[in-house]
């Protein structure tokens, strides 16, 4: 269709010391897609990450979302405008509950640093219970109700990674990057994880970008797969289309 992507990349560059982690790469995402970042072992996916969201200031390039240049803004003015990231490793505070790191999520919205861990007193005041009830419902999303009340840093890794999909939840976004949602998950615990991104992409509209090597898991969840090989874009097409590309075969028997 004609309609315009809900992210846009295009010209993206980063080099540390002399490696060219990303070197002119683009991406879009379509609005309603759940949308794959594949490629082989530091094909720059992370690093594309990094520069969407701005955790690390592009060499150049520019970032369009939902309408808007970003490619300036602060992380979390990036996040204030709905496009959320998870991490590789989870970024759980161990410490706390598992109800209080959901909680705690929201504070983007504040327009605070979204990781300190103390709630502004205002915030407290006037949208606590609020803030706890929806933290609930979403951990009840995400199949983690049950552990609400549970230290965060006695959650498995799988639990880990539903963990960190209801605090992207918690910020009510636009757009969740997110990083590797099946590695280090217990087997029995991937096809969980798959279910719940689909449900939230057909019931709620969410839309997705997934880096992933799990191929089963790009393949069942993805409309539409990008290739980063060396930090270059090698091809982007339906899982169908990347699954037969001679190119994307080549790149990741080259490994
Ligand atoms: P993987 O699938 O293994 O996670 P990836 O596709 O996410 O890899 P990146 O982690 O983005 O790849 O790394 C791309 C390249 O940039 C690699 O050569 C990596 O060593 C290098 N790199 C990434 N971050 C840094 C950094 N902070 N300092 C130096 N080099 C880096």
């Amino acid at each position: 269709s004609s309609e315009l992507p809900l992210l846009a990349a295009s010209g993206l560059a980063k080099s540390f010391g002399g490696i060219k982690a990303v070197n002119e790469a683009e991406i879009q995402v379509k609005k309603g897609s759940i949308t794959g970042l594949i490629g082989p072992n530091g094909a720059g996916k992370t690093t594309l990450f990094n520069l969407l969201s701005n955790f690390i200031r592009p060499d150049k390039g520019r970032v369009i979302f939902d309408g808007e240049q970003i490619q300036q803004l602060q992380p979390h003015k990036i996040a204030q405008q709905g496009l959320i990231r998870t991490f590789q490793v989870a970024r759980t505070l161990s410490r706390l509950s598992v109800l209080e790191n959901v909680v705690l999520a929201a504070q983007k919205q504040t327009g605070e640093n979204f990781w300190q861990v103390q709630l502004q007193p205002h915030v407290v005041a006037k949208e606590e219970k609020e803030l706890r009830d929806r933290a609930m419902f979403l951990l009840d999303k995400v199949g983690l109700a049950a552990k609400a009340q549970d230290y965060a840093g006695g959650l498995s890794g799988g639990q880990r990674k539903l963990l960190e999909m209801a605090r992207a939840l918690m910020t009510n976004p636009k757009l969740i990057l997110l990083d590797e949602p099946a590695a280090g998950v217990n087997p029995r615990l991937i096809d969980d994880i798959c279910d719940r991104i689909i449900t939230w992409n057909r019931e709620e509209g969410m839309t997705f970008l997934i880096i992933e090597h799990n191929m089963d898991v790009i393949m069942s969840l993805c409309d539409r797969v990008w290739v980063l090989a060396e930090g270059q874009n090698l091809a982007d097409g339906t899982p169908a289309e990347i699954q037969t590309n001679p190119k994307v075969l080549q790149a990741y028997l080259g490994q």
